[in-house]
């Protein structure tokens, strides 16, 4: 079936009465949970063919990630959509006020290659769960997880409730055409700003969840074993293909070469090797070619050895990196790791207001005025202190960025009201009517709303 059809009989199934019940919903996320779990080794063999992500990787962060959206939920979903009571002023008594949360129509999400599973499932188990159809589209670039999804989804569910539909760039600039009722895009900043004007086409409102340079900063005060080791797993997890990664350090000049010294020695424990269970290789020859180009191999503290046909660059540490070096130009998004130094914790969160608002940052420290200065001073979409990517994982957080990294926001009752529409009533008593805001005016009466109001 063409995809305007899909889309047309998406929309002639959300109008028809009360399709989408909670009974609906939950029955349907059921049903979503036993597919993934009966086809956990189908879906791990195609995210390895796809850029050799080992089973361990794909289980903790795609597989249990999306089955804990849904365990979610399945939970709260009563709560979720049960009209909200909330006080009504003086001048609306009596009477008593709602808010109830109204599914938005069709759906499309566009998911991203880096985290297949996750960036395309976690949003329709949130719009789906708001009472939504969906179409999805997965990246192109990880292949067969996005063929994975649309042979079990397509076979499951009836297109005019749930879709995957499979294509590059040219079947994602025909879809946007399509008027939708939500986009919720994943993916790079450029991409980002095409489906926002082709969104404003037809008005129809986005959540835009994109990258930029996350920074971390390991301050003169931070417990350096604990920081090296919790940033060297988030940096190398997935090959540094992870729009939350630690894209560079900022680390105080003092303790330069102590922090050098640990991080090698947790690279080293990790054993980052090709081919192996622990590490993933780059997802395609494009993408290798721009990662290694941006080697300065003048300023390789460690690793920056590479294996074309295997797509393996090893965790590599650059050092004397400056801001004007080309690796600070752009979301890195590799295994490559560039260090930078500060000697004044202020003078630094200066030098980061001047670029752009990144998706996450990432301090460690001990000391207080640091954590305010970080915190009040420097915006970004969202991190951690003392921590590295962890923040994702609480549902009770809302994830998303900020400036040109993004807008809207997801994640547990965050994902569930991106996909909503809070529809706001006030329901008045029909008795007890005072005639103070009718016509005829008078100095009496102006007295008394100015009371009231
Ligand atoms: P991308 O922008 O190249 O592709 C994302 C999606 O857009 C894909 O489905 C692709 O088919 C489609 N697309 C690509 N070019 C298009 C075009 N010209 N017109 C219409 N559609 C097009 O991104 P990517 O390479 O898949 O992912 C990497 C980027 O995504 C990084 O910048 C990363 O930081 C970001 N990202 C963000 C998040 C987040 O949650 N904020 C998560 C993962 C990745």
């Amino acid at each position: 079936m063409q995809i305007q059809n899909i889309l047309q009989a998406q929309k002639e199934f959300s109008k028809t009465p009360n399709p989408l019940n909670i009974q609906f919903r939950k029955t349907n996320l059921e049903k979503l949970r036993e597919l993934i779990i009966n086809n956990q080794d189908f879906l791990c063999e195609a995210i390895y063919k796809d850029f050799g992500k080992s089973k361990f990787d794909t289980f903790t962060t795609e597989i249990s990630f999306v089955l804990n959206d849904i365990d979610y939920y399945l939970k709260n979903l009563k709560s979720l959509s049960k009209p909200q009571k909330v006080k009504t002023n003086l001048s609306n008594q009596l009477g008593n006020s709602k808010i109830y949360s109204e599914p938005l129509g069709c759906i499309l999400v566009i998911g991203a290659w880096n985290y297949p599973y996750q960036l395309s499932l976690s949003p329709i188990i949130a719009a789906l769960a708001a009472g939504n159809c969906c179409i999805l589209k997965p990246s192109e670039i990880a292949e067969n997880t996005m063929k994975a999804m649309s042979k079990l989804i397509n076979a499951s569910f009836p297109s005019e409730y749930l879709h995957v539909y499979e294509g590059g760039i040219e079947e994602t600039t025909e879809l946007l055409k399509l008027k939708f009722d939500k986009i919720f895009f994943t993916g790079s900043t450029k991409v980002g700003k095409i489906v926002y004007k082709a969104a404003a086409e037809n008005l129809t409102p986005v959540t835009l969840e994109l990258g930029g340079k996350s920074p971390v900063i390991i301050s003169k005060n931070a417990n350096l074993e604990v920081a090296a080791k919790r940033i060297i797993w988030g940096k190398f997890l997935n090959a540094g293909q992870t729009c939350v990664a630690p894209d560079y350090l900022l680390v105080h000049e003092s303790i330069r070469g102590q922090f050098l010294k640990i991080l090698k020695k947790y690279i080293d424990k990790f054993k980052y090797e090709a081919n192996s269970i622990h590490y993933t290789k780059i997802i395609n020859e494009k993408n290798f070619v721009r990662l290694i180009n941006l080697i300065d191999k003048n300023k390789v503290y460690l690793g920056g050895k590479y294996n074309n046909p295997k797509l393996y660059i090893e965790p590599t540490v650059l050092t004397d990196i400056d801001w004007n070096d080309p690796i600070m130009q752009e979301e890195i998004f590799g295994p490559l790791l560039p260090v930078l130094t500060f000697n004044d914790f202020n003078s630094m969160i200066n030098s980061l207001l001047e670029l752009e608002k990144p998706l996450s940052a990432y301090l460690f420290s001990d000391d207080s005025k640091e954590k305010k200065a970080f915190l009040e001073r420097f915006s970004f979409g969202g991190g951690c202190i003392n921590d590295v990517i962890m923040h994702l994982g609480n549902k009770n957080l809302p994830f998303g960025g900020v400036g040109s990294s993004g807008m809207g926001r997801y994640h547990g009752k965050f994902g569930f009201e991106a996909f909503s529409h809070q529809k706001p009533i006030l329901e008045r008593v029909t008795w007890g009517e005072p005639n103070i805001k009718y016509p005829p005016y008078s100095e009496k009466k102006l007295s008394w709303i100015k009371k009231i109001l």
